[in-house]
């Protein structure tokens, strides 16, 4: 029962704190992924314009610097001087000089120039070869000669054994004359391995994906991808078509775009893109935030928290467990040791009140523990003597005879049933017993009880000394039938005596002899009343030698007294009564007086036809009365 408490008690503690912190993670999960989905939009553009300023800067000076050369009138003039000098190595070398001249200056990777007229390819080393227009590597010359702007730019990232696989940028200005006449193209080629290199460290940073990619959506530059290999951005991502095409056609100059890649298009999820155009390259910057990425490790950093605490819980669990068994022990110690010592105070308590208490299994008709059944073999009985033998052989050895039959009918087994079917659980017998010496007063009280573990019924039955008690109760009730002052039969028990003696042996010749003391006024007029009472106890104790301790001998009133006896016949009865009167006169002497004492007796005989009380009252009444006539001191028999 206690251990269910401290479960519930626990498994409660438990759910709130799990409630608690299911409620608070959620909470904070939802502003976490909030938040996180403002911050992905901030980086990512933030990126995106990084990236885009970046590239901006890298292109704007070699362009500058490519218009110049093609703006400039010596370049002009010298071009026009070609056809003249086709085999001048002098003019070569002053075209090689010019050249190498600004790649020195500007470190870049390659200047070059091509002559409209011969299609000669010019650069820092000297005449380097003529553009054939079938081969298709020359392709970005001729495809130019249609173009109208001042430049463009033509970016080389094939992957090349002899040129370490590294992307080269050519930026191309048209040198034409004063009229547009086409002289040729001036430009120069810069390495912009350092591009990859760009994107990766602000993918590192920011944690995002950069693409540089083409108008179809071909991969120019990205930090693990080159144009060489000819991926298209779309077929590495699953993207609705309305973002392939939304992502393509944006061109507005430094201004960006951007999407989540939902269906719904719901900040959810998925994938957040920025596209930016950038014009020199016809190229789109492409910057992508993997947000499944991230989730992943904003759960990963829920389900961290979860387990921490988990583990706080269960250390909380186990913490408040102990501290609760301990108190529940020290409560249960406490409330023991207090239950002992009051069961101690109440044992020894019922100890000098009862003197043996032994226990029964009524239903099955046996004792029901040790001290029982050391009781009964204390008596004789076998170990394992039933009950209702048992209570035979105590009544036999331990209880007066005449309350044996009692004491067995009260505690037998089948009349304790009925009782307590009746619904009395307490039964009461007192009795005479010995233990072997004189006989006292015993008193059983006994308890039913239903056993609550299997509903069979128990007796518990308390032995009581009563004998002082019952010794007590007996005098007072013998005192209440004795006159007080001469220790005689009051008229009410002597009346009592009489017709129990009659009603018990109706067959029995009695004699009744009432007895008044003659002149008895005279002694309380001549010494007093305190003198009249000695006069009577004297009386009485004189009447009361006459006789044997069983007669019945009582006071039925001042000076008049009763005597029932036996009689054998007439003549016996006759005899008795003038002994009797014999007895009763002498002088008495007390208190300084003296008085001559006498009595009269009136005597009536039971008969057959008369043997009420009251009837023979009235015979030997009328009796005494006829004696005091006749001149007092004598008797009248009245057969
Ligand atoms: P008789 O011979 O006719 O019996 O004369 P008597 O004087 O004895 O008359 P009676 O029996 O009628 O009187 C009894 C008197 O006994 C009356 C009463 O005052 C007196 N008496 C009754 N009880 C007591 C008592 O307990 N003590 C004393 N001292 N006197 C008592
Ligand atoms: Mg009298």
């Amino acid at each position: 029962m206690k251990k269910n408490i401290l479960i519930r008690t626990n498994l409660l503690v438990c759910l709130i704190i799990v409630i608690g912190f299911l409620i608070t993670a959620f909470l904070s999960y939802q502003m976490n992924y909030t938040v996180s989905l403002d911050n992905i939009e901030q980086v990512s553009s933030l990126t995106s314009e990084g990236i885009y300023y970046q590239l901006t800067t890298l292109f704007t000076k070699p362009v500058n610097i490519s218009l110049t050369m093609a703006n400039d009138s010596l370049l002009r003039t010298t071009l026009l001087q070609e056809q003249e000098n086709l085999d001048s190595s002098e003019y070569i070398e002053t075209l090689r000089e010019y050249l190498n001249s600004y790649r020195i200056k500007y470190n870049y990777d390659s200047v070059f120039l091509v002559s409209s007229a011969t299609h000669r390819y010019y650069n820092f080393e000297g005449l380097d070869r003529t553009l054939e227009p079938e081969n298709p590597e020359n392709d970005w010359y001729y495809d130019s000669l249609s173009l109208s702007q001042d430049y463009w730019i033509n970016v080389d990232n094939d992957e090349v054994a002899g040129a370490n696989n590294k992307i080269t940028v050519f930026i191309n200005c048209s040198i034409q004359e004063d009229d547009g006449t086409l002289l040729g193209t001036v430009g120069v080629g810069l390495q912009i391995d350092s591009l990859q290199a760009l994107i990766q460290e602000y993918e590192n940073q920011y944690n995002v994906e950069a693409y540089l990619v083409d108008q179809n959506g071909m991969i120019e530059i990205a930090s693990h991808y080159t144009g060489y290999e000819k991926v298209n951005f779309f077929s590495l991502f699953d993207y609705p078509q309305d973002i392939r095409q939304s992502l393509l056609i944006w061109n507005k100059g430094e201004a960006a775009d951007s999407f989540w890649t939902a269906q719904d298009g719901r900040r959810s999820g998925e994938d957040y893109l920025i596209t930016r155009y950038i014009p020199e390259l016809d190229w789109h910057l492409v910057v992508r935030q993997d947000t499944g990425k991230f989730l992943a490790e904003l759960r990963q950093e829920m389900l961290r928290s979860a387990l921490i605490i988990l583990m706080i819980i269960i250390f909380i669990l186990i913490v408040i467990t102990r501290v609760i068994r301990s108190f529940n022990r020290q409560i249960v110690a406490l409330t023991q040791s207090m239950e002992q010592e009051k069961r101690s105070i109440f044992k020894k308590a019922t100890e000098e009140l009862f003197d043996d208490i032994y226990e029964l299994d009524i239903t099955r008709n046996r004792p029901a523990n040790e001290a029982t059944v050391q009781y009964f073999m204390s008596l004789g009985a076998e170990a394992n003597t039933p009950y209702d033998e048992a209570l035979k052989i105590v009544a036999e050895k331990q209880i007066k005879e005449e309350y044996r039959q009692g004491y067995i009918d009260t505690f037998k087994p089948e009349n304790v049933i009925k009782a307590y079917k009746a619904g009395q659980d307490t039964l009461k017998y007192e009795f005479l017993m010995s233990t072997g010496g004189d006989y006292f007063w015993m008193r059983i009280t006994a308890r039913i009880i239903a056993q609550k573990s299997d509903g069979s019924l128990h007796m518990l039955t308390y032995r009581q000394n009563i004998d002082a008690e019952k010794r007590q109760e007996n005098r007072l009730q013998e005192l209440a039938q004795l006159d007080e002052m001469t220790g005689l039969l009051t008229k009410t028990a002597t009346r009592r005596h009489i017709e129990h003696l009659l009603k018990e042996k109706p067959d029995q010749l009695y004699a009744f002899f009432i007895l008044d003391i003659d002149t008895f006024k005279q002694a309380n007029d001549l010494y007093g009343h305190a003198f009249g009472d000695s006069v009577i106890e004297k009386f009485a104790a004189v009447l009361r030698a006459q006789f044997r301790e069983q007669d019945i001998i009582g006071r039925i009133g001042g000076d008049e007294f009763a005597v029932f006896i036996p009689a054998p016949d007439i003549a016996w009865v006759k005899n008795r009564a003038q002994r009797l009167l014999k007895a009763l006169h002498y002088t008495h002497m007390a208190l300084g007086n003296s008085w001559d004492v006498s009595a009269s007796i009136g005597v009536a005989l039971t008969a057959r036809e008369a043997q009420d009380f009251e009837s023979l009252y009235q015979k030997a009444d009328s009796a005494l009365y006829m004696s005091k006539k006749n001149g007092r001191n004598n008797y009248t028999l009245k057969p």
